[in-house]
């Protein structure tokens, strides 16, 4: 029997999204000008294209133009530099999207930071990641910032609370971690090398999963009334936490699908809209 809260992604991002939605459209009749994500994809993988398909899906219901780049799997560093180099500076496009992964021989670091600060909605660059850490008035990282979202709609009071990261990737964990020190948590992160995960994760009153391993955190590991966020995405639409027995002892917890990953576009969309309203000057 669950006896967690769930925290409903899905019902919140649908607001979020129209209120992006209602900006977006009074951008554009301010402006005359419509909001516009470029979205650039390197090969044909078909997670990937499934991916940049639905933020474009959702960018169109909400008003936002989207561009779309597609690059053969083939494609250099420099190639892929020059393409988002040349987006940064076309002043009709207002946000950038690189999807991730972009092959092994490509250096996706050096094609980030082609991302003009201004036009990083998805949060990648350095310069985001480092504004961001020091709480100014940057982009975030997308699934960091609808985790924060999601933990603020249902009341998660994160002052002084233990929060355990699980993962620690450059997209994710580490950005994660930041914005719950930033509200003043006070924050471990977890990785491949941890010794005794389970004793770790006991300790926490806010768990975020973002490991990429099935059901790799089990009810066992949450502490009675923890907070249990599941940013993980396996195949199968099985998350990185074992939802029923973790549920058992949580006090709130994220379903998968439904939790994090639908918080993610809309925090995508809403930093285009913003983007696109401080690069037109309202
Ligand atoms: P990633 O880059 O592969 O990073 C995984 C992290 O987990 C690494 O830091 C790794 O440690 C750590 N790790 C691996 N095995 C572990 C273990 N047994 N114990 C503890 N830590 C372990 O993955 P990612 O891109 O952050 O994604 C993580 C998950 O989130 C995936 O399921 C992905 O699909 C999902 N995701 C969802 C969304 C969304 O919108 N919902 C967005 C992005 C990602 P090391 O650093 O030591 O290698």
């Amino acid at each position: 029997m669950s006896q967690a809260r769930l925290m409903d992604g899905t019902a919140l991002a649908r607001r979020i999204v129209e209120q992006t939605a209602r900006r977006a459209a009074e951008l554009t009749d301010r402006t005359g000008t419509a909001p516009c994500l470029a979205t650039v994809l390197v090969g044909a993988d078909p997670a990937s294209v499934t991916y940049v398909r639905m933020k474009q899906n959702r960018c169109r219901t909400a008003g936002i133009v989207s561009r779309h780049v597609e690059l053969p799997a083939e494609t250099t560093t420099e190639e892929l530099v020059g393409t988002l180099r040349t987006l940064s500076q076309d002043p009709a496009v207002h946000g950038i999207l690189l999807q991730h992964p972009v092959g092994e021989h490509i250096d996706e670091r050096a094609a980030f930071e082609a991302i003009a600060p201004e036009k990083d909605v998805d949060g990648v660059t350095f310069a985001s990641f480092a504004t961001m850490s020091f709480g100014g008035p940057g982009f975030v990282s997308c699934t960091p910032g609808g985790i924060l979202r999601l933990l603020d709609a249902y009341d998660v009071d994160l002052a002084g609370k233990r929060a355990v990261v699980v993962g620690r990737s450059a997209i994710l964990g580490k950005p994660v971690g930041m914005l719950l020190l930033g509200r003043d948590a006070t924050v471990t992160y977890c990785h491949s090398r941890t010794r005794d995960l389970s004793a770790v994760v006991r300790e926490a009153d806010v768990v975020v999963a973002a490991v990429g391993r099935p059901r790799l955190i089990k009810g066992g590991d949450v502490k009675p009334g923890a907070v249990v966020i599941d940013a993980g995405y396996n195949p199968g639409n099985v998350g990185d936490v074992d939802f029923e027995s973790a549920a058992e002892r949580a006090s709130l917890i994220t379903p998968v699908p439904g939790g994090v990953g639908p918080m993610t576009i809309a925090t995508l969309l809403e930093q285009t809209v913003a983007a696109a309203a401080r690069q037109l000057g309202v």
